[in-house]
């Protein structure tokens, strides 16, 4: 018996054209691994029955109920900056919307459901570690306060699936999200030149996340300042916890403002504004410092994409989306301020003492995430453990320290405010890895389960926890991640 889940379907009803219905692959043997159960209840799911043998043979796509619509969607993108009018779902599928129960409505997607018409070369599958791992770090992100699509449960399906390091056991990701809607939706139908189905299709997603704009005669331009800001916030937050997305791509910039697509994503341990880990961004594209200008570029692309819609003159609308651009350029330094600010305890943003403190950094080897909880000892005249951060800890640093214990004090600012904004607990490199690996090449979680915890809490330090909020030793060889794993 299929588990009973009413299955909304806007998407399939609305959308014509922008995806093939389409089903899961056949497995060996669905079972579930892992289910998010407080997600389940939020969106009023019956957990229970999701964690059985039905559950798992809808959460990998087996058997579902009649409401759901299974279907690839197809949206196109610039993949390093270089424009393929059809990418779509290659391994995923969306079963339908689930409206919870305080309304608000979000997809269930599956991850690793097997080809689809948009598959070109892959395999249409997942393997278990990476799929942990986007389970892993959107569960961080989440408990960081980062908007995030997010993981609701993973499956294994029963066989081996080849990947680099030789066969692997194949997992299917089920992710909740707001809509995925992304900058490449808007491109595939404006690549086509299909004025009437991006009008269509600008409806629906002003529907879905701007409904307070439904009607209005500047929408589009509205809904791309919409986007502008959820994104320069969604930026701003990365920045201040040292995230590096890895894969900026326009088909991975949701429209929603949450974080998706977890494949080479990681958080940088020692601060170096170039920081790459993914091992094809070869020209450091999507470094950590470079994340705000892609972002810019990104919205410009929905800017070029919506054109058509935001004036029937060109030119005109060309000058009016520049200057949402310019204006999401400003929204983007504010909010980088705001995320600064609020992890040095302040009220106020102070820009040169912030923009201070990133160039103390440079060429330190201080590690992101400790500096800020070794910030209050340090501005109440106990500075040794922020001090052991650096490698050769000079005058800047007693300099800064002043000043911004004159901010403080001139603000009135509460010091004790600051571990509620910096985590001890971030998904260190090294241990995702270590835990990865152990689930996947011995089935041990033990490992996992134990990390899930202390990033599903973030601020609260815990006892005999250590190890988890130390970085990597230095001499460590620098994590590589990797794309369509
Ligand atoms: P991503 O880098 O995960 O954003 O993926 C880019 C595109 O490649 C999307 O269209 C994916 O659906 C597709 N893709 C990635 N991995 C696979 C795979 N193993 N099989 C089929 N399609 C894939
Ligand atoms: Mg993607």
């Amino acid at each position: 018996m299929p588990v009973a889940i009413r299955f909304e379907n806007s998407y399939a009803e609305e959308l014509q054209g922008l995806y093939v219905p389409w089903q899961g692959q056949e497995w060996p043997d669905p079972q579930v691994l892992l289910l998010n159960t407080a997600l389940a209840e939020r969106l009023g799911l019956d957990a229970q029955a999701l964690q059985g043998a039905d559950g798992a043979r809808l959460l990998t796509g087996q058997t579902l109920p009649d409401s759901a619509r299974p279907l690839a969607q197809a949206y196109a993108g610039h993949q390093f900056g270089g424009f393929s009018p059809q990418l779509g779902d290659g391994r995923a599928l969306l079963l339908g919307e689930i409206v919870d129960p305080m309304g608000k409505r979000h997809d269930l997607h599956l991850k690793g459901s097997g080809r689809t018409p948009f598959a070109r070369g892959g395999d249409g599958r997942a393997v278990l570690g990476p799929v942990l791992r986007e389970y892993l770090i959107s569960e961080a992100m989440h408990a960081l306060g980062v908007p995030t699509t997010r993981a609701l449960a993973v499956c294994t399906t029963g066989d081996r699936v080849l990947r680099q390091n030789g066969l692997e056991p194949g997992a299917v990701l089920a992710r909740i999200a707001a809509s995925h809607l992304r900058v490449g939706t808007f491109q595939f139908f404006a690549a086509r030149g299909e004025r009437d189905k991006l009008r269509l299709l600008l409806d629906y997603a002003v529907a879905r996340h701007d409904p307070d704009l439904t009607g209005a005669s500047d929408a589009a331009l509205r809904f791309l300042e919409r986007v502008g800001a959820r994104q320069a916030r969604l930026v701003a937050q990365w920045m201040g916890l040292g995230f590096i997305h890895g894969v900026m791509n326009t088909d991975n910039m949701t429209i929603s403002g949450e974080t998706i697509d977890y494949g080479p994503c990681a958080f940088m341990d020692r601060y170096d504004p170039a920081t790459v880990f993914s091992s094809i961004d070869h020209q450091g594209r999507y470094a950590y410092a470079n994340q705000p200008a892609i972002l810019l570029w990104n919205l410009a692309r929905l800017a070029e994409a919506l054109l058509s819609l935001i004036d029937a003159d060109e030119e005109r609308a060309i000058a009016r989306a520049s200057e949402v651009i310019e204006a999401t350029r400003a929204r983007y330094r504010d909010a980088w301020l705001g995320v600064f600010a609020t992890k040095l305890g302040l009220f106020q943003p102070d820009p040169a003492l912030i923009e201070g403190m990133h160039a103390l950094w440079v060429g330190q080897g201080v590690d992101f995430t400790s500096f800020f909880r070794a910030l209050p000892d340090a501005v109440q005249g106990q500075d040794t453990e922020l001090a052991a951060l650096f490698a050769a800890p000079g005058q800047d640093l007693t300099d800064w320290l002043a000043e911004y214990r004159g901010v403080c004090r001139a603000q009135g600012a509460d010091v004790a405010q600051m571990d509620k904004a910096n985590p001890v607990y971030i998904p260190r490199n090294h241990l995702v890895e270590e835990t990865l690996s152990a689930a996947s090449e011995t089935g041990d979680m033990d490992l996992f389960l134990a990390l899930l915890t202390r990033v599903q809490n973030p601020f609260e330090p815990a006892a005999g926890a250590e190890r988890y909020a130390r970085p990597a030793p230095e001499e460590a060889p620098q994590i590589v991640t990797f794309c369509g794993t």
